[in-house]
């Protein structure tokens, strides 16, 4: 789960860690009021969405050349037009795809002098088992162009869980770039808190771009990306009380109220499959024979009619899907309750696409005869190749 940055930054604050004084405004109202309660010179007006590269990014209904979704202000006055020029509008960044994101608050922070911009981040790093920490003097809004092209400016080091963060990792990200004086120690506290943050919330990722030096010698976190780990969220009401359903895909959220593991993807054949082990291969079988797959879908092994219909409903509901593979071994799952949740949804949805259906496994004939008397206009599969042939056919014609 991902958090706004403004909610970041409090949590940051929470921990210790250096950042501006900044107000959230949700309505064009609040915008004056808010930049008024700031001391300026500068103000610094930042659209909040889930996605990065905001600076860079621009917004639907705006000329071509504005400003993207982080602008600077000389002037409460002028904070609060640049707020209310954001609300509602559509923010397109190199994350968000062609879609965009509505900008539905804002955040108005106070502006810092920066003489350098650096990254910063921590990370489950999955192959060590352990939090890397991952640097760069080159931060700021071209990191991954830095990535792509100078990896070597990139340092990444990990901290062992055994022995928890010690100050020489501190010391060794603010050598790395090049931090001196009062930076240091700054740094390597920061360092410990961030660690400290990370643990106590049970964090995926927490990234800090920039980490700037400002003109005093000071480090701050001007910006704040933070992601939590979902299956540890029921320890957490209090980062559960952060999430902003309508930063979520919404078939995702639907998916996670009926406890469905499903992740959208780009394809256009939806999959209906049990077990994560045979909807990746199920993916990459429809991949084998040409086509791509729309989503990643594990109804789970003791998946209810009810949890099925729900699943069919959330594939359908997808407009890039032109053709259904449903891919079930009846093991825990068995296959009468499949063909039953199936016809039950396409009967309150419609069929408007192909539809593949191959079963195998526990009361596997009582299933294929459901579907064989529902009258549906379904393509039965025997096994799981001739399933993926016959949708990629059905979809490519
Ligand atoms: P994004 O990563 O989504 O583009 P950032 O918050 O990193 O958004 O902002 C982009 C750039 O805007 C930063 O790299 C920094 O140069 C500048 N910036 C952001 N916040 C401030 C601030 N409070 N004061 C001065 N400059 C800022
Ligand atoms: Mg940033």
């Amino acid at each position: 789960m991902n958090i706004h940055e403004y909610q970041a930054k409090a949590l940051l604050r929470d921990y210790g860690c250096p950042v501006s004084d900044g107000r959230i405004v949700l309505t064009a109202n609040d915008a004056k009021t808010a930049a008024g309660e700031l001391d300026g010179p500068l103000w610094v007006v930042k659209a909040q969405i889930h996605a990065g590269g905001r600076g860079k990014g621009s917004f639907k209904e705006h000329e071509a050349g504005e400003k993207g979704g982080v602008r600077l202000a000389k002037s409460v006055e002028e904070a609060a037009d640049e707020a209310n020029r954001m609300l509602g509008h559509t923010l397109v960044t190199h994350q968000t795809g062609p879609a965009g994101k509505q900008v539905n608050r804002i955040y108005i922070e106070d502006g810092s002098d920066i003489t350098s911009e650096f990254y910063l981040a921590l990370l489950v790093d999955r192959v060590t088992s352990r939090i890397s920490i991952v640097c760069s003097t080159e931060g700021g809004m071209d990191i991954e162009e830095v990535a792509a092209s100078t990896p070597e400016k990139i340092l990444s080091f990990s901290i062992d869980p055994a022995v928890g963060y010690q100050g020489f990792h501190g010391r060794r990200v603010a050598f790395a770039l090049g931090l001196e004086g009062k930076a240091v120690r700054q740094c390597s506290n920061l360092l410990g808190n961030l660690y400290r943050m990370f643990t106590d919330k049970d964090m995926e990722m927490l990234e800090i771009n920039p980490l700037i030096l400002t003109t005093e010698g000071e480090i701050k976190c001007l910006d704040c990306k933070a992601g939590f780990d979902s299956n540890a969220l029921y320890r957490h009401p209090d980062i559960v009380g952060l999430r902003d359903e309508t930063e979520e895909d919404p078939k995702e959220l639907a998916a996670s109220q009926h406890d469905l593991n499903y992740i959208a993807l780009d394809g256009e054949i939806g999959c209906m499959v049990n077990g994560a082990g045979l909807a990746m291969a199920t993916m990459d079988i429809i991949k084998l024979y040409g086509g791509e797959p729309a989503n990643f879908l594990d109804v789970g092994g003791g998946a209810t009619k009810e949890k099925v219909t729900e699943a069919f409903k959330i594939i359908t509901s997808d407009d890039n899907v032109k053709g259904i593979l449903v891919n079930i071994f009846g093991g825990i799952m068995r296959c009468d309750v499949i063909a039953e949740g199936v016809i039950a949804a396409v009967k309150e949805v419609g069929l408007q696409v192909p539809l593949v259906v191959r079963l195998e496994g526990t009361n596997v004939d009582l299933g294929k005869k459901i579907i064989n008397e529902s009258g549906l206009d379904v393509i039965a599969a025997d096994n799981l190749s001739d399933g993926a042939e016959k949708i990629v056919k059905a979809v490519k014609g």
